[in-house]
Formats: C-alpha cells, sequence, structure tokens
C-alpha cells in the first residue's frame, strides 16, 4: 500500500500543450481513485506521471512521504492496466499471467495457486492452455486485468480497463476489481470517461475538464449531492442534471414562463439580484406530489422511455421559448406522450449556480 502525494503538478508537453494544470491531492493507503472526465481532460497523462512514464513539468510528486519525481518507473512499486493489452503473443494465458511472477523468482507452487485464482475470478480458467491469438478482445483485457492484479504491487494504475468488454462484462467486472482491491488492499488509481465506472467503484473520484483541470474531489455521495459547479453537476449522474437557464428579478428566477422563488435554496439571494443563474434538478429527484416545500413545475411531454424499473420522461417547459428536460419517473405513474405533466422539485433538490461563474450560489442546504 502506498500514500500519493501531489503538490502543484503541471504537465507541458514538449509542443507546449498543458495538459495538467496545478494537481493537488493526497491519496490516502489504499484508497480506490477514479480520474474520470471526457476524452483528452488529461486523465492518462496524469496517470503517466504517477507510473514515471511521463515528466511532470512543475510541482512535487510523492510515493510514502519521499518525492518521487525522478523515481524510475521500476522503483515505483506499481502496477498497470493499459487500454490496450499488451500481451505476449508467444506466450499461453498461463504464461502470461504467471509472467511477472516468474521473473521475481516465486515458487512454481505459490505460481500455480495464484494462477488459479486469478484466473478464476476473472473467468479464464478455460483459456489457461489457450493464445492470445485465439481469444476474444474482451478475454485478453482479463488477461491484461489479471497479469497486474496477480503480483503484489503497492499502487495500481488502470487506464480504461474495461473499454473493450461488452456492458454485461463491464458490470461484472466492475465488481470484481472492486473485491480483488479489497482483498489486496493496494492503493488503486483508475482512469475512466464512464462516469457510472467512477461512482459505482471509487472511495474518491477526481473529476477532470479539458484543459486539464481539476473540477472538484468527493466521494461519489458528495460529487452526486453536492457538485461545486455546473460541470460537475452535469457530469454526474444519469441522465444528466436538468439546468434551467434565468434572470433573477425580486429574488425570483424568471425564465420560460417560470417564477421560482429562490429564497428557500440560497443563502443571501440579494447577492445574486439581477444575475444570470441556473436552477438545476435531478431527473430522479422529483415528485409526482406536492410534498412540503418544494417548487411546482409545468411541462410538456414529448416522449417517454420504458426501462423496466423507471419510465424516462423527456418533456419540455415554457410556452413561446423552450427548455427541454428529463425527468424519472414510476412506470406505473408515467404521462402520456403530448400530455401536460405537473411535477415537483423538492427544494432540499434544487440546485442554482451562477451562470457565469458557473459555481454553485452559496446555500446551506442538507439534501436529504
Ligand atoms: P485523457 O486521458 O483524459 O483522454 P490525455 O492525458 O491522454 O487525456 O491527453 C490530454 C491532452 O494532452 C490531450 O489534448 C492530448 O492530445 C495531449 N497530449 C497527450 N500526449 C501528448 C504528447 N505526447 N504531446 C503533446 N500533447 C499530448
Amino acid at each position: 500500500m502506498a500514500q500519493l502525494k501531489f503538490v502543484d503538478v503541471n504537465k507541458v508537453y514538449p509542443n507546449g500543450y498543458h495538459a495538467v494544470h496545478d494537481f493537488n491531492m493526497e491519496i490516502g493507503d489504499g484508497e480506490f481513485i477514479c480520474l474520470v472526465g471526457d476524452s483528452g481532460c488529461g486523465k492518462s497523462t496524469t496517470l503517466r506521471m504517477i507510473a514515471g512514464l511521463e515528466d511532470i513539468t512543475s510541482g512535487d510528486f510523492y510515493i510514502d512521504g519521499v518525492r518521487a519525481n525522478q523515481m524510475s518507473s521500476r522503483d515505483r512499486g506499481i502496477a498497470m492496466v493499459f487500454q490496450s493489452y499488451a500481451l505476449y503473443p508467444h506466450l499461453t494465458v498461463y504464461e502470461n499471467l504467471a509472467f511477472g511472477l516468474t521473473l521475481e523468482g516465486v515458487d512454481a507452487e505459490v505460481i500455480e495457486e495464484k494462477v488459479q485464482a486469478t484466473a478464476k475470478i476473472l473467468g479464464l480458467t478455460d483459456y489457461l492452455e489457450r493464445f492470445p491469438r485465439a481469444l476474444s478482445g474482451g478475454q485478453c483485457q482479463r488477461v491484461a486485468v489479471g497479469r497486474a492484479l496477480i503480483r503484489k504491487v503497492n499502487i495500481f494504475l488502470m487506464d480504461e480497463p474495461l473499454s473493450n468488454l461488452d456492458a454485461k462484462q463491464r458490470v461484472t467486472m466492475r465488481s470484481e476489481i472492486k473485491q480483488i482491491h479489497r482483498s489486496v488492499g493496494a492503493t488503486t488509481i483508475y482512469v475512466t470517461h464512464d462516469q457510472t465506472e467512477a461512482m459505482t467503484m471509487s472511495d474518491r473520484i477526481v473529476v477532470m475538464k479539458s484543459g486539464g483541470y481539476v473540477q472538484q474531489i468527493g466521494t461519489p455521495y458528495e460529487l452526486y449531492f453536492y457538485p461545486k459547479n455546473l460541470f460537475v453537476a452535469g457530469f454526474i449522474g444519469e441522465p444528466p442534471m436538468n439546468f434551467i437557464r434565468g434572470t433573477v428579478n425580486g429574488g425570483k428566477l424568471e425564465a420560460y414562463g417560470l417564477n421560482i422563488d429562490l429564497t428557500p435554496v440560497v443563502k443571501d439571494v440579494k447577492s445574486i439580484e439581477g444575475r444570470a443563474v441556473v436552477f438545476a434538478f435531478r431527473p430522479e429527484a422529483i415528485k409526482p406530489d406536492k410534498g412540503a416545500a418544494s417548487y411546482e413545475i409545468k411541462s410538456k411531454v414529448e416522449l417517454t422511455e420504458l426501462l423496466g424499473d423507471t419510465t424516462n420522461v423527456y418533456a419540455t417547459v415554457g410556452s413561446e421559448e423552450k427548455v427541454n428536460i428529463i425527468l424519472k419517473v414510476n412506470p406505473h405513474r408515467a404521462p402520456e406522450t403530448g400530455s401536460d405533466f405537473t411535477f415537483y422539485v423538492p427544494h432540499t433538490a434544487a440546485y442554482v449556480y451562477d451562470a457565469e461563474t458557473e459555481e454553485i450560489v452559496e446555500n446551506d442546504i442538507e439534501r436529504r
């Protein structure tokens, strides 16, 4: 296990591209951290700096309190799984899995035990004698994951390891990797563009935005219920959060025929008078009935999608100018396409962001 610490870490590539800006974070022993964000936001670059595969342009990086900027990859105690699984084509699955341990001179008996255990976890038991060319892409990726997991290291680095698997396998592998992490305990940094993967696997998530800017670091719970800015609010959650833009007039949001009193959800409503703001709520946070302390919003249903446990309702708010929203409702009470649908947003589920700074407007709401 290892503790990692980043102090003002920056990466500027030789061509001048500034890929990571002022990365600051402390990662505890055995934590499972996901770096998440759209393609090109600097996730892999950050991972590669941890691995020692990219120089750190400025700032300090520590492993267990020791400055590691110049430490060789080999001395960092890491195992890495890449998107592209670099398996040895001339070795069987068994030999691929055993390779690292064999190099380290581990007893054949111990290797046998570990290979069998790893293969079992990854569903590779029946493929141990096969060569990579006789495996599907998903199976190859499993071998690559297995090869990293089988070695005893302090830090696991994974770069989109599940992206070549189909949806079902991804879900299975997600929990398998979590289970393995729990039993192995190594500090894990996991790169993904998939927010569901990040939400389900992480102890903490780092949300990054293009240009290599960290937006928020927090537990899945914190990011889901307390997104600090519009980017995180829109990135975490599926379907994404609904945004209704408008201007504050007399403490009320005026937009799309709505007249929403912001007093209950903003600490100092005078401070945002006259400003452009974004009123936000999650599709799944709405209620079909007026409970205590909620906003009533009228919408028109454009389309519904039955998913089984819920129905997604695609609707519009506003008469002349319209804004699209998505609502998740109980399938037994789903409105008809084309109908008017009134729903309620509890004050505790409403967010207000400053449209200019994109930061959340100060409030002291407990979101329960
Ligand atoms: P992500 O993993 O989030 O998709 P990367 O860390 O791979 O993003 O890349 C971040 C940015 O840095 C991208 O815009 C990419 O084009 C750029 N980049 C990556 N590698 C290099 C390089 N060797 N030289 C110049 N720019 C690079």
